[in-house]
Formats: C-alpha cells, structure tokens, sequence
C-alpha cells in the first residue's frame, strides 16, 4: 500500500456547509440559523431544498464561503448549530473524495448519496460574491 501524495491547501478553491434539517421544528432552527449566518458572514447563501438533492440525504441549504472566513465561520457554528447536522467540505478537483474523504461532519455523519455521481477531475469550484450583506460581529 503506497501512502497517497500531500496536498496543498491552495488545491482548495473554496468550502461549502451543508445545514440539514429532518422535521418541522429542525426546519425552523436551520432557518433561523440561515438568517444569523446571513447577519454575520459574507458568505453566499443558497437556497432551501426541501426536497432531497444530490448526495444530500436529508433537506438542506447549502452555505458557500471562501477559506480566508473558515476561522471564525466553522468555530461559530460549532457553537451555533443548535443540534442541526452540519456537513463542511472543501471544494478541490475531487468532489467524489470532498465529500467522502475530506469531509468535516458535526452531530452525525449522513450517508454521501449516489457517490459514483460526483466527478472526481473538475475545476475547483471558487468562492462566489457573497450574497450577505453582515451587519453583526460573529
Ligand atoms: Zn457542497
């Protein structure tokens, strides 16, 4: 067995947070949560799948954000996520092995649905222009 080469951070274009909810008081908390994030990141926001999406095993919105706010945004949802199932991946030419191998899961780790879907050569995918606008302090 050969040990797989290290890789440099800058393989990683940027992260995503998947928030996941399952019922309708964790569907309110993870959108309470959306609008807290919204006040205090410059992050983009995408919007509320309420019906399952790509490897995503439960309903979830998706958090989109360069690695220069991963410091302060993962330890605040940390402490902030209020029992939600956060999944955090790095976007790298691998999307197979982010969300398999290189995934940061918080609460339970959830099943990676229809892996062989995700594309293992693509171009990292770079942080958008956020879509907040913070007006608080993490
Ligand atoms: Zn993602």
């Amino acid at each position: 067995m050969t040990t797989p080469p290290l890789q440099p951070l800058s393989t990683i274009g940027s992260f995503h947070a998947h928030i996941y909810f399952d019922g309708a008081a964790q569907r309110e908390a993870a959108l309470a949560l959306r609008d807290r994030i919204a006040e205090r990141f410059p992050v983009t926001l995408g919007r509320v799948h309420e019906r399952l999406v790509g490897p995503h095993a439960r309903p979830m919105y998706q958090v989109a954000f360069d690695a220069a706010i991963f410091g302060n945004f993962v330890p605040w949802l940390m402490l902030n996520r209020r029992g939600l199932v956060v999944l955090v991946h790095p976007n790298t030419r691998n999307e197979r092995r982010d969300h398999l191998v290189h995934a940061l899961w918080m609460g339970e780790m959830l099943e990676i649905v229809g892996p062989e879907h995700l594309a293992e050569d693509v171009d990292a995918e770079p942080a958008p222009v956020p879509n907040t606008q913070p007006t608080l302090n993490p």
